[in-house]
C-alpha cells in the first residue's frame, strides 16, 4: 500500500488573495478633503493641495461630511 500527502484544504490561494492590497492606504486630506490613495512607503501628502493633514478613511462606505 502506499501512503497519500494529506492534501490542504486550499488555503493556499486564500493566502495571496489577502496579501496584495493591504499596501495602500486611502487618506481623506484635512484641509481640503481630497481622498488620496498613498502607498505604505510613501509620505502621506495630499495631492490636490499639499497639506500633511490627513485623515485615514477607515471604512469601506462612503463618508461625506456636510455642513448643513
Ligand atoms: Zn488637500
Amino acid at each position: 500500500m502506499s501512503q497519500t500527502a494529506p492534501k490542504t484544504n486550499g488555503a493556499n490561494t486564500d493566502n495571496t488573495n489577502t496579501h496584495v492590497k493591504n499596501t495602500q492606504q486611502k487618506y481623506i486630506c484635512g484641509s481640503c478633503g481630497h481622498r488620496n490613495t498613498v502607498e505604505l512607503r510613501q509620505p502621506i501628502i495630499c495631492h490636490a493641495c499639499g497639506s500633511r493633514i490627513l485623515y485615514k478613511a477607515r471604512t469601506k462606505r462612503l463618508v461625506q461630511f456636510e455642513a448643513v
